[in-house]
């Protein structure tokens, strides 16, 4: 155990250090936290590499109950109409918040926002800073706002490992850094740990972001909602490098056009074109691809010499892969980028576990359904962080004993499940890959190797994707290619998963093993 640390018990722990992470601990101050990130902070995070913005309802020919009916329609059905109104309600201020800790937005000449159009907006309405840069600047406010603020207490370069967990409630954080575990007492932990794509092969998301946080809280026995909605982002960068960079959707809401290797741009006669919602468009090129040929992101017109100016973040990794997007189209695929499922949590970001909250892309709020409109993401943290932070400041409970520490597993390594949950739960999916991937997921699981946590998270998505017999936003079946009548949507725990692992697997000795 790390010495002369003790005096973090008590204080409300917060795993990740992303916009949710970041922004719980500002609205929680002065309230002591301990902000736990296992990458240095402001370096791997999901926030720091957004590019297109943050959606809200801004402009003069906008209203929230606009931004709600393009978020209802871009969720396919699932989306928690209640969240979606509070959230869309709450946008403008959450922009205003971020302005008054010091992001530095992009503005027009009278100093309002400069507005962006993305996919799936009826509005111009996401707020960007530094053109594409926009993670970055939100990074760099928050984490100076942060060391700023006597109440956070940062532990950079520790992993959470273990939630410990007692009679029901949340007691402790087992977390490992430099000198070995060390555990926190602590009756209110903040999951803020980020999304999943890191479980995929081609993601854009840092590699870091395999769902350790719904790890943490599936084995402490919280319910997840809607794990089997993962959105696959329709232009990632088609190159070698990975994880993928990203090519934003404000490039094709500036007007460039989705194109195939023979010039034919195949998306002109579908509604929406190519501005349909995320997975519209991921499945058009998907299918593209499938019948063999190379897809391409063509900004020549659209934006053409004013593309390094509007995208410089883009320009610049185009340019290292020795494309000039002013004058080449730009090779693009599908890529895991956001999960729409997390820990299942209400409006107040509680869990189903006494003493455990969620954040940010970890959380299912039931705001983005099936599939999420483009930008809302980074808004949903803001909005969410003041309600989990209300709450979190509200709960009171009995203090019990010093928990007593688990083992602590080893460091957590996805190597091993990306090939797997890559080929089952990918934009396209069909019972038998999937049957497969959860035989090969639950012993995973069940171990005690660096693929366990990963793999137990790999699991849930891969049963929740066999259990739902449709297609629905971001889950497409191949075998069940109909909506169902009616919406509803997955609650699912550990437990359960693993129970329905071994009810599928084909012989008693497999299903000895899974006990
Ligand atoms: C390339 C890219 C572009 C995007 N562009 C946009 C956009 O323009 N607009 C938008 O709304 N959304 C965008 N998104 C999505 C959005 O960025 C994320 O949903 C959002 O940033 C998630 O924030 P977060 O705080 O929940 O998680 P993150 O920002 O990913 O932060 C997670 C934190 O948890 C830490 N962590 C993880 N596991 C552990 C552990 N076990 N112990 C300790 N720490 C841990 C990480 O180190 C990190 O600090 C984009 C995503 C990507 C990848």
């Amino acid at each position: 155990m790390s010495a002369g640390l003790h005096t973090l018990d008590g204080r409300v722990a917060i795993v990740g250090a992303g916009i949710a992470g970041l922004m719980t601990a500002l609205r929680l101050a002065p309230r002591p936290v301990v902000l736990v990130s296992k990458a240095p902070l402001g370096v791997e995070a999901s926030t720091l590499w957004a590019q297109g913005g943050l959606a809200a309802a801004l402009g003069c020919d906008d209203s929230p109950q606009l931004h709600a009916a393009d978020t209802l329609a871009a969720g396919d059905g699932l989306c928690a109409p209640r969240i979606v109104e509070r959230f869309t309600r709450a946008a403008p201020q959450a922009i205003d918040e971020l302005a008054r800790l010091g992001v530095a937005f992009d503005r027009v000449g009278g100093g309002g926002f400069a507005l962006g159009l993305e996919a799936a907006h009826g509005r111009r309405r996401i707020v960007h800073a530094g053109g594409d840069g926009t993670g970055r600047e939100l990074m760099r406010a928050l984490v100076a706002a942060a060391r700023r603020t006597p109440s956070i207490r940062v532990l950079d370069g520790f992993e959470a490992r273990r939630l410990v967990v007692e009679d029901g409630a949340v007691r402790g954080l087992l977390v490992v850094g430099p000198a070995g575990p060390l555990m926190l007492a602590a009756d209110k932990v903040v999951i803020a740990a980020g999304g999943v794509g890191g479980l995929y092969e081609d993601s854009t998301n840092p590699s870091g972001s395999f769902g350790h946080g719904l790890a943490l809280a599936a084995r402490a026995g919280a319910e997840l909602a809607d794990p089997e909605f993962v959105q696959f982002h329709p232009t990632a960068f088609d190159g070698p490098g990975r994880p993928m960079p990203l090519v934003s959707e404000a490039v094709r809401g500036e007007g460039a056009v989705l194109i195939d290797e023979t010039g034919e741009r195949f998306m002109a006669g579908s509604p929406g074109a190519e501005l349909a919602p995320r997975d519209v468009v991921a499945r058009a090129i998907w299918r593209r691809r499938a019948e063999g040929h190379r897809v391409f992101l063509d900004a020549r017109q659209a934006l053409g010499d004013r593309f390094a100016t509007r995208f410089p973040v883009i320009a610049a990794f185009c340019r290292e892969a020795g494309i000039d997007p002013a004058r080449q189209p730009i090779p693009v695929r599908p890529a895991a980028h956001y999960h729409m499922g997390g820990i299942a949590v209400d409006a107040e970001g509680r869990s189903s576990l006494r003493g455990l909250w969620a954040c940010g892309e970890a959380a299912s709020t039931g705001l983005h359904g099936a599939n999420r409109l483009a930008s809302n993401s980074l808004t949903e943290a803001v909005v969410f962080a003041g309600a989990v932070a209300e709450s979190v400041a509200g709960a009171s409970f009995a203090r019990g004993a010093p928990p007593r520490p688990p083992k602590a597993p080893p460091a957590a390594d996805p190597a091993a499940v990306r090939p797997i949950l890559s080929a089952a739960a990918g934009v396209m999916r069909n019972g038998d890959d999937l049957a497969q991937a959860v035989a090969s997921l639950a012993p995973l699981a069940l171990g005690a190797g660096p693929c366990a946590d990963p793999a137990a998270v790999a699991l849930m998505i891969a049963v929740a994707a066999l259990q739902r017999r449709e297609s629905r936003g971001a889950h497409c079946r191949a075998d069940f290619p109909d909506k169902a009548s009616q919406a509803r949507r997955t609650t699912l725990r550990l437990d359960s998963a693993l129970a329905f692992a071994r009810d599928c697997a084909p012989t008693a000795l497999e299903r000895r093993a899974l006990v």
